[in-house]
């Protein structure tokens, strides 16, 4: 089997079409890179209403997630 280190938390995992959070070990991984993922293009770049609200939709998404 093949195994790698979410990029999220460094947890080793392994990486299989088991896993539909690969490459992160779970949803809650995979959520909080992409909200980085967002506000870092959010810091380049200027955001147009649809980015803004997509942002805000992630974050609670994010925020749900965490308190689960
Ligand atoms: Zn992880």
């Amino acid at each position: 089997m093949t195994e790698m280190n979410c990029p999220t938390c460094q947890k080793t995992i392994e990486y299989s079409k088991q896993n539909p959070f690969r490459p992160f070990c779970s949803k809650r991984c995979q959520l909080i890179d992409l909200g980085e993922w967002a506000s870092e293009s959010h810091k380049i770049g200027g955001k147009s209403a649809h980015e803004e609200m997509f942002s805000e939709e992630l974050e609670q998404m994010i925020k749900d997630s965490l308190l689960k």
